[in-house]
C-alpha cells in the first residue's frame, strides 16, 4: 500500500468539496482560483463540475497542466436511467456524448457516470441496469475515439430510488460485464461503499477495472442523505482497509477528495478546508 504519510502528491481535489457541484452552494471560486490554490499546496490533480467548465474545458484543461497537476476527471455524465433523466432517450444519447466531448477538450481520461435511478414503470434495478447498460454500449466507441474512459460508480442504497440503479460494486462490475468494453470500468467512492462486507471480494474481481478513488467519510450521526458528508477521519468508513482492497486491484491512480457538506465545509474558508484535507490526506487516508 502507498505510503501517504509523508507524501500527498497522489491527492486531488474534487471541486465538491467547495461546494462547486450545486448552483447557490459554495465559495464561488474560479477555477483558477481552484487551479492556484490546489498548486499551491501540492496537490496532484482537480476534478471538476460541467457546469463551472461550460465552453472553456481546453483552456481551463490547459491551465491545470501548466500549473503542474493533472484534470484527474470530470463529473459527470446526465442520469442515464430514472426520473431524473435529461429527456427522451435521443436526447440523453446528445448529452451523454456532450459530457464526452467536454472531458476529452479538458484533457481528462476519466468521466464519472452516476448512473440514474429507476425505470418508470419498472419495480427492483435489474431492468433499469439493461438499459444503462444499452445507453452505455451505444457510448463507449464515441467515448474510446475521444480517449475517453468511463467510470461507473456505484451509489450507497439511500439513493436507489431516483439517482441510481447500481448501489454495489459487484453490480457494477456486472453492468461492466454486459457491456464488455475496455473503456468502461468503475469508481469506488468510500461513501457509497464503506457498508458492504462483500467489499473485499467485489473488488478482488476489479483488478485493472478501476478508474477513480474517492474519498470523504460516513457520518455517524449523518443529517442528510445528500449534503453532510465528513471530512476523513471524522466518521465510521474504514478507509486504510478500503484503499488497501483498492489498490490490492491495482489501482495507482490519484485519490480524490469529494466532501458533499452544505452546512459545515461548504461554510469554512476554501483555504482552511484544502489545507485540513491534505492534513487528513496524509494521517488518515
Ligand atoms: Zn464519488
Amino acid at each position: 500500500m502507498r505510503d501517504f504519510s509523508q507524501n500527498h502528491s497522489a491527492l486531488a481535489l474534487n471541486t465538491a468539496s467547495l461546494g462547486h457541484n450545486l448552483e447557490g452552494y459554495g465559495a464561488g471560486w474560479s477555477p483558477e482560483q481552484v487551479i492556484d490554490a490546489c498548486a499551491a499546496r501540492g496537490y496532484g490533480g482537480i476534478v471538476f463540475w460541467r457546469r463551472e467548465i461550460g465552453a472553456r474545458a481546453q483552456e481551463i484543461g490547459d491551465r491545470v497542466r501548466a500549473a503542474g497537476l493533472q484534470v484527474a476527471g470530470l463529473c459527470r455524465t446526465p442520469f442515464l436511467t430514472g426520473p431524473l433523466v435529461p429527456g427522451d432517450d435521443a436526447a440523453i444519447m446528445d448529452d451523454f456524448r456532450a459530457s464526452i466531448d467536454m472531458a476529452a477538450a479538458l484533457g481528462t481520461r476519466v468521466l464519472t457516470i452516476v448512473t440514474g435511478g429507476i425505470e418508470p414503470n419498472t419495480k427492483g434495478p435489474i431492468e433499469s441496469q439493461k438499459t444503462l447498460a444499452d445507453r452505455i454500449a451505444r457510448a463507449v466507441d464515441y467515448a474510446a475515439q475521444r480517449e475517453v474512459s468511463l467510470a461507473l460508480e456505484p451509489l450507497n442504497p439511500v439513493y436507489g430510488g431516483d439517482r441510481t440503479c447500481v448501489m454495489t460494486t459487484q453490480d457494477a462490475l456486472n453492468v461492466c460485464d454486459m457491456v464488455g468494453s475496455d473503456r468502461l470500468g468503475i469508481a469506488v467512492d468510500v461513501y457509497h461503499v464503506w457498508w458492504d462486507t462483500t467489499l473485499p471480494d467485489a473488488l478482488a474481481k476489479a483488478k485493472g477495472r478501476i478508474l477513480g478513488y474517492h474519498l470523504c467519510d460516513w457520518l455517524a450521526e449523518t443529517n442528510d442523505m445528500l449534503l453532510d458528508r465528513g471530512m476523513m477521519g471524522d466518521g465510521v468508513a474504514d478507509l486504510r482497509a478500503i484503499r488497501g482492497w483498492v489498490e490490492d486491484a491495482g489501482y495507482t491512480g490519484l485519490c480524490e477528495v469529494e466532501i458533499f457538506s452544505a452546512d459545515n465545509w461548504w461554510q469554512r474558508d476554501p483555504e482552511d478546508v484544502l489545507d485540513i484535507i491534505v492534513d487528513r490526506f496524509r494521517t488518515v487516508c
